[in-house]
């Protein structure tokens, strides 16, 4: 699902945020990247997600090289292939839950309907069935980022990357996110989560540690 060989990420200004980074990620697998604040998290997950390119090495992600393709293949690999949950949930705060979730589908080129139906099922998956008209500032921070996953996951990108996703919430919404994460891993989606909690990250199958923008 992800293969990065030899990857570097050097930012204008000569900051070198990753080094030489081998990464293989199974599909089905669920994992952590742990490491402290500046280590090269962030980078690492952008360039998984695609959302930027790697100075050196190779990114490969559903077994397409991220530095070959085009703008717009990239673009339509990320819109079919790779949900995201933020720390911040990044919600529309004007807009209604339900097309919150439903406008996370607009690249798929679905009808209105058919994207507020998909969006409708999978907020009653996250338990929220009942919150569809609400706007998300009537919501708890648990709350909000079940939406947020629920808009990741309703085009079933296969590979969810989650950064910090229980960072903003209290101890009991964050487990109930790291069980809704669970249960997606063993649906059958891979899941990459970014962390500098040890705790959570200890309890996950598999942690690749980084410091100093090296895996460890
Ligand atoms: P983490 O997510 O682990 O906190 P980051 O990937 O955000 O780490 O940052 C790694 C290093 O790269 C840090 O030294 C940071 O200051 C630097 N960095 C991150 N983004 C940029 C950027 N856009 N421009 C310049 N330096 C950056």
């Amino acid at each position: 699902m992800v293969e990065l060989e030899g990857v570097g990420k050097t930012y204008p200004g000569d900051v070198t945020a990753l080094r030489d980074v081998d990464l293989t990620v199974q599909p089905g697998e669920l994992l952590a990247i742990v490491g402290p604040s500046g280590s090269g998290k962030s980078t690492m997950l952008n360039l998984i997600g695609t959302l930027d390119r790697p100075s050196r090495g190779t990114v490969r992600i559903d077994g397409h090289d991220v530095g070959v393709l085009s703008d717009r293949r990239l673009s339509a690999l990320r819109a079919h292939r790779i949900g995201f949950v933020f720390q911040q949930f990044h919600l529309a705060s004007g807009t209604p839950v339900l097309d919150n979730v439903a406008d996370g589908l607009l690249y798929r080129g679905l009808p209105l309907r058919r994207r507020r139906d998909l969006a409708a099922e999978w907020l009653e998956r996250v338990g929220l069935g009942h919150r569809l008209d609400h706007m998300p500032t009537e919501l708890s921070g648990g709350e909000r980022q079940r939406v947020a996953i629920a808009r990741a996951v309703a085009g079933s990108p296969g590979l969810l990357l989650a950064d910090e996703p229980t960072g903003n919430l209290d101890s009991a919404s964050g487990d109930g996110v790291m069980a809704l994460l669970r249960e997606l891993h063993s649906g059958g989606t891979t899941v990459l989560i970014i962390t500098h909690d040890r705790d959570l990250a200890a309890g996950l199958p598999r942690r690749v540690a980084v410091r100093d923008g090296r895996v460890v």
